[in-house]
């Protein structure tokens, strides 16, 4: 039976790449769907070698699984997820991907002439574009997803649970290799009459402008995160007692300059600082003692930063 009127116009129309090579690699065929989308006019280029044809091909690694499916006389085939694309084609559908080119699947078959000898490849080329387009909105979504679920949704910085976690992990790590670590916590002064003056909005407005301003000060390396309500830590890997207290003093100062432009006025706010220093305690423990601190910060008049001493301890008994 005689099949080129069925074989002719299914070629031409198939929504699927086919690309005959010979033995030598050189192109015999390619259908419409190639044609178009490479812009190249078989008439002119058949006979010609394959790298010939197609610009930038992968060659060497194009070349080994072409070599086995000739010797071999087994198919082989490559997926987008592999190899994104093996021959530049422009995906014609108008979808939002940072690749102008069709991600492709492509199947690698072989063929022998009806003589018996001649030996031939078919290269079946599907369009995974979709695919590769969903997958990338999907890794997009899981990266925002992981940031939402460690960032504070009001000053953007870690949120408890995670920053709780970060200090888990460096307090085992300042343990094993007996490296100094050292945790600041603050509370904002009187942040009760400042949103009593300003509105929840403004107290709100602070939150979010003394975030910035801190995180401004520290290293990549420090872990900022929002402990509740108007009360932070920072967690410093590295550093030492007197480090530390340089880091708090420096923070306190900047803030107490810091002015803020809110509803055309000006406002100002003070933090209070206790600074603890890592020395094989829990984590609970390691965060008593900081509280501890800025209670006395607290104390001893706000707007100020003070070291975490055991004789604190005897002194919050006496002002209680
Ligand atoms: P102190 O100097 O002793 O810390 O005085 P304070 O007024 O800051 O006292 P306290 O720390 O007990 O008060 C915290 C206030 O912070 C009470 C609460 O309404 C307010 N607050 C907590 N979280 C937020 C928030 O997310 N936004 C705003 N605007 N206010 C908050
Ligand atoms: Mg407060
Ligand atoms: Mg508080």
């Amino acid at each position: 039976m005689q099949l080129d009127w069925l074989l002719q116009p299914l070629l031409t129309q198939l929504n699927t790449g086919v690309l005959v090579l010979d033995a030598q690699y050189r192109v015999v065929f390619f259908n419409q769907f190639i044609a178009r989308r490479a812009d190249v006019d078989l008439a002119k280029v058949q006979g010609n070698l394959l790298e010939d044809v197609f610009a930038d091909l992968p060659l060497a690694w194009l070349r080994r699984k072409l070599d086995s499916v000739l010797h071999l006389q087994v198919p082989a085939f490559s997926s987008w997820e592999q190899r994104q694309y093996i021959i530049k084609l422009a995906h014609l559908r108008p979808l939002s991907s940072d690749s102008q080119y069709m991600a492709q699947n492509c199947s690698m078959l072989p063929l022998t002439a009806p003589d018996g000898v001649s030996r031939y490849i078919c290269l079946l080329i599907e369009d995974a574009t979709d695919a590769y387009v969903y997958q990338q909105q999907l890794q997009q979504s899981v990266i925002q997803l992981e940031h939402a679920n460690r960032t504070d949704g009001l000053t953007g910085v870690y949120n408890r649970r995670y920053w709780q976690q970060q200090l888990g992990y460096e307090i085992q790590r300042a343990g094993r290799y007996q490296h100094p670590l050292s945790l600041l916590l603050f509370d904002l002064d009187k942040f009760k009459d400042l949103n009593d003056q300003y509105g929840h909005q403004g107290g709100d407005f602070v939150l979010v402008e003394l975030s910035r301003l801190i995180g401004s000060l520290l290293r990549d390396t420090d872990l900022f995160g929002r402990y509740g309500g108007e009360e932070f830590g920072i967690i410093l890997p590295e550093t030492g007692m007197t480090g530390a207290l340089q880091v708090a003093n420096r923070i306190c100062d900047t803030v107490a300059r810091h002015k803020m432009l809110y509803n055309q006025q000006t406002l100002k706010a003070t933090i209070s600082i206790g600074v603890a220093c890592y020395f094989a305690q829990s984590v609970d423990e390691l965060i008593q003692r900081a509280d501890t601190a800025l209670y006395c910060a607290k104390r001893q008049g706000r707007n100020r930063a003070v070291a975490y001493q055991p004789e604190l301890e005897g002194y919050l008994k006496k002002v209680k």
